[in-house]
């Protein structure tokens, strides 16, 4: 695991299941502090969930599981202009797919927009909320800066009558977007910048996705989360880091608002992945400049992109377990998370035969026209798993990289006059190479030997290699996709210098694949084991007459060492 420079050396303890979180929330619970822990995931529905969001949703769904509490789903949607019901339907779907379960518990900020309209209300009574009429770069202008104070707004001292007046008048719709907004009135020069009089409601005449056109004014992300989670009665509002300078003005809210409960925020690390970028801003324009195809590309972080590619749900919720929940910001190798998708197919995933670039064999001593049906398991860990029947004839194909006419040092696998084994099937030795007239191999003209059927000699001779193949006959021409890593730098841009770090390679169609017939039976996102080669799973791109595979992920993991090797060439 890379860690930033941020790192404190501190270690999440996720072997033990325990982390700084859930030693506060045990310590709560065994203190009496609170007598049910209540948690909830947050998401804007401005975008689809990726696998960032998979460790908080992992986080608040598992502690309320673990401790025997509640966890709601709750839509921070009080941004209108950016939200849409596509990405709420997406984000219920990826949730439950996740494994998780609000039960009765789904919500959203919107469903409070009253009651948070009175908190408004009532702090302007107690003198603490003003209306602004300053433009939005006025207020950025003299809110200062790290190191100096910002400057009280010359309406800071509005009378209640007036404020009120003008507040009430905001939500009539009166006023043109940007023209006035309610402020905080906390502390200009406050060390925070979060507290130098934060914006509480800002006019926006845009249709809501839940409450259409009825609102002319919406709350800020600090005025409605800590108010939402106190009307939930929840008691650890957990968030990333980013968040950790506004808890000051979380707490103040609640401190000076009538609110029937008082959660308390908590901050963990958010997750980084190498490779990847997690920002729903570049994931967005990933999609809207066609850098992808959708939001559930299989290239895409997200949580519709890893289901769309085979990775399944466990394999997810292994590797959000394996990462542990820290305080520190840290960099996760994307290894880390092959590593636990390999782990969950290689106990699941039936093995299967596919050619990806196939080269013909013929089998100069096999009858012309005949065949055989022979064994082959279906997975080896698994008896259960059983057996199925697969078709041995004379033209078969093989995987061009398995044929090298004139060998390197280390390459055991078939070249002229060598034997090497079809698995499950014989063993076979190359006689002679054919090529086109620009001298490339397009077939291979070999022998067999009759006695070695099922892949051993009685008289004990070995090969060094064996070779998967298909049938030329009765295997299934496909197309097949290999994914790559969209980003082509360990540590992407998240910002707009993104598109200059995509891997121009990270998508390879393979459209002369053969399959084995077994495929046919495939299942739209199930993955197989291609023999050798890696994970693949029916897309949903393909047709009756031609099936679309695409590979979830390798057997080893290749692209580090590609990238060593690209590395040392310069
Ligand atoms: P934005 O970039 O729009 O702020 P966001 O990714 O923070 O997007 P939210 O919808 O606000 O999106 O996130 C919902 C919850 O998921 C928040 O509590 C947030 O802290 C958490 N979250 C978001 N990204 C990550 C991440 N990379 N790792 C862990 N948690 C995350
Ligand atoms: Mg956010």
């Amino acid at each position: 695991m890379a860690k930033d420079d941020k790192s404190s050396g501190e270690v999440a303890s996720a072997e033990a299941g325990r982390d700084f979180i859930r030693d506060i929330v045990k310590a709560d619970l065994d203190a009496g502090r609170v007598e049910q822990v209540v948690t909830r995931f947050p998401p804007e529905p401005n975008g689809y969930l990726h696998i960032g969001h998979a460790k908080s949703i992992c986080l608040n769904f598992g502690i309320a599981e673990e401790f025997g509490g509640q966890c709601h789903l709750r839509f921070d949607d009080t941004n209108p202009t950016k939200e849409e019901q596509e990405y709420i339907d997406a984000i219920e779907a990826d949730v439950r797919w996740l494994g998780f379960d609000w039960g009765q518990h789904l919500y959203h900020a919107s469903d409070y927009f009253e009651r948070l309209y009175n908190w408004a209300e009532d702090l302007i009574r107690s003198g603490k909320a003003y209306v602004d009429d300053q433009s939005q770069d006025e207020i950025r202008h003299n809110r200062g800066t790290l190191t100096e104070p910002g400057k009280n707004s010359p309406f800071r001292e509005r009378s209640v009558e007036e404020n009120l007046d003008l507040f009430r008048r905001m939500r009539a719709g009166e006023f043109p977007n940007g023209a006035r907004v309610l402020r905080a009135k906390i502390d200009m020069a406050s060390g925070n910048i979060n507290l130098r009089d934060p914006v509480l409601y800002r006019i926006l005449d845009a249709e809501h996705p839940r409450t259409g056109t009825t609102w002319k004014i919406y709350p800020s992300y600090d005025f409605a989360h800590g108010q939402s989670d106190a009307i939930e009665g929840i008691t650890h509002s957990i968030c990333t880091l980013e968040f950790e300078d506004h808890r000051p003005l979380y707490d103040w809210c609640l401190e000076n608002l009538n609110v029937p409960s008082r959660p308390h925020q908590y901050e963990f690390a958010r997750l980084n992945l190498t490779y990847t970028v997690l920002s729903k801003r570049v994931l967005t324009r990933l999609v809207q400049d066609g850098h992808v195809t959708g939001w559930d590309d299989p290239r895409m972080p997200t949580l519709a992109g890893l289901r769309r590619r085979g990775v399944p749900p466990a394999a997810l919720r292994d590797f959000v377990k394996r990462i542990g929940v820290a305080k520190a910001n840290s960099t996760v190798d994307a290894g880390m998370f092959e590593f636990s998708v390999r782990e969950a197919l290689n106990k699941t995933s039936l093995r299967r035969m596919a050619v990806l670039r196939p080269l013909k064999v013929i089998i100069e001593n096999y009858p012309e026209g005949e065949g055989e049906e022979l064994e082959a398991i279906n997975h080896p860990d698994d008896a259960a798993a059983g057996l199925r029947k697969i078709k041995f004839t004379r033209e078969l194909f093989i995987e061009q990289e398995d044929f090298m006419e004139h060998p390197e040092k280390k390459f055991f696998r078939m070249s002229p006059g060598r034997e090497v084994r079809l698995r499950y099937a014989y063993f076979i030795t190359c006689k002679e190479v054919k090529k086109n007239a620009a001298g490339e191999v397009i077939e291979l003209r070999c022998s067999y030997d009759p006695a070695t059927k099922g892949g051993n000699a009685p008289d004990g001779r070995k090969v060094k290699a064996t070779i998967h193949w298909v049938s030329a006959a009765h295997s299934l021409p496909a197309e097949v996709r290999i994914y790559n890593p969209l980003f082509s730098k360990p540590d992407p841009s998240g910002g707009e210098g993104f598109a200059n770090d995509l891997n121009p390679n990270s998508l390879e169609v393979l459209s002369g694949a053969r399959l084995e017939p077994a495929l046919a039976e495939a299942q739209v996102g199930v993955p197989v084991q291609f023999e050798r080669q890696g994970y693949f799973c029916r897309d949903r791109e393909s047709t009756p007459e031609r099936p679309v595979f695409i590979r979830t992920i390798g057997l080893r993991d290749t692209f580090a060492k590609d990238v060593a090797k690209e590395k040392a060439k310069g």
